[in-house]
């Protein structure tokens, strides 16, 4: 499946070679030698330039980005306050969800995961992106004044989270300059393998400003994951440990920092393995929110139906026993209001 799109099969790793290009942005920690393309396929040797890491660096990224109106589907949108009343007024002017505002949907090219299933997996149609540099994003984002937030997704992050990053306090430092007063949130969508240091920028941002951050959590399971996935869960898991134990509950329980999601892939993630997620989920603090999402099937899973019914009630009704805040999401898939 890799080789069709031209991505290695595994994270290169050229020990020994003379040439050498090391990224540790995520687990995969790859080290590329002359002709080598990282996992995430954004990086290689060639276009390797003095002091930092080549495209996409620190100053520009592989992005797709428009607005999307509020509430929009985020998947923490159930939660949030572009889609709710909750955060008023110290992270949004509205005392309801964000009629008539945008969010600024950041998708991000390149994924450090391969999931079978991708369901954005546009992120691998590496001739289409283009590299666009901060300075011009931030002046464009800042310029309208409807955008409230800012959701970074893809793809995942994780690959080009230095990017993310810098972009986000460009906008917050331009915004501060121009109008004290304005509200601007920054989200995360991501399957949680970064690098701990950038990852912890990430929540310190989404803390500040109102935002969250979502973490796949794809399954428990290691083997799991790595049949699914073709990554470890490992790096996922102790991240989303680190961070809800540094920081979920600091904003208090009506702006939770951060939450899971679970894709019910039929005959692969069921309850025992539902089960299995709440539990971690709930001995770190039952109150982190936790949303179940309906399977449809894409990419190289068309072949699946969406989740049975069953499966998904009993998904639902197991996370429910371990955890306070459970949200079914992609319910019309089921034919639920
Ligand atoms: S970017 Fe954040 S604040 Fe905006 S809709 Fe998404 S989850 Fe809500
Ligand atoms: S982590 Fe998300 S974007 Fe990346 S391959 Fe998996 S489903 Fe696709
Ligand atoms: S971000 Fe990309 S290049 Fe860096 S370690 Fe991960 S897969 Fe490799």
């Amino acid at each position: 499946m890799r080789k069709l799109v031209g991505l290695p099969i595994k994270p290169p790793k050229a020990e020994g070679s003379d040439i050498q290009l090391k990224c540790n942005y995520c687990i995969n920690e790859c080290i590329l030698s002359k002709d080598d393309v990282s996992y995430c396929g954004l990086r290689n040797i060639s276009k390797k330039e003095t002091g930092e890491l080549p495209f996409p660096s620190r100053s520009k990224g592989y992005i797709h980005g428009y607005i999307d109106a509020n509430p929009t589907n985020c998947c923490n949108a159930w939660f949030c306050p572009a889609g709710t009343s909750r955060g008023y007024p110290d992270y949004s002017d509205y005392n309801e969800p964000e009629f008539g505002t945008y969010s600024y949907a950041a998708f991000l090219y390149g994924c450090t995961f391969s999931c079978l299933f991708c369901q954005n997996y546009s992120h691998k149609q590496f001739q289409k992106r283009h590299l666009f540099d901060s300075e011009t994003l931030a002046n464009q984002i800042v310029k309208n004044e409807k955008i409230t937030c800012l959701c970074y997704f893809g793809g995942t992050p994780e690959a080009q989270l230095p990017f993310t990053i810098n972009l986000a306090e460009l906008i917050l430092k331009k915004i501060k300059k121009q109008n004290a007063v304005r509200k601007f949130r920054v989200c995360w969508e991501w399957n949680g393998s970064g690098n701990k240091a950038l990852v912890d920028k990430c929540m310190n941002i989404a803390i500040k400003t109102g935002g969250n951050i979502k973490f796949d959590l794809k399954s428990f399971d290691e083997k799991l994951n790595l049949a699914l996935c073709g990554v470890s869960n490992s790096r996922t898991l102790d991240n989303f440990k680190y961070l809800a134990d540094n920081y979920f509950g600091t904003r208090g329980k009506e702006m939770p920092e951060m939450s899971g999601c679970t894709l019910m892939v039929p005959g692969y993630v069921n309850h025992e393995e539902v089960e299995l997620i709440a539990t971690f989920i709930s001995e770190i603090n039952p109150d982190i929110p936790y949303s179940l999402l309906v399977f449809h099937g894409d990419y190289q899973m068309r072949d699946l139906s969406i989740t049975p019914r069953d499966q998904a009630l009993k998904c639902l009704k197991v996370a429910q026993k371990y955890l306070k805040n459970v949200h079914l999401g992609n319910k019309f898939l089921l034919g639920f209001s």
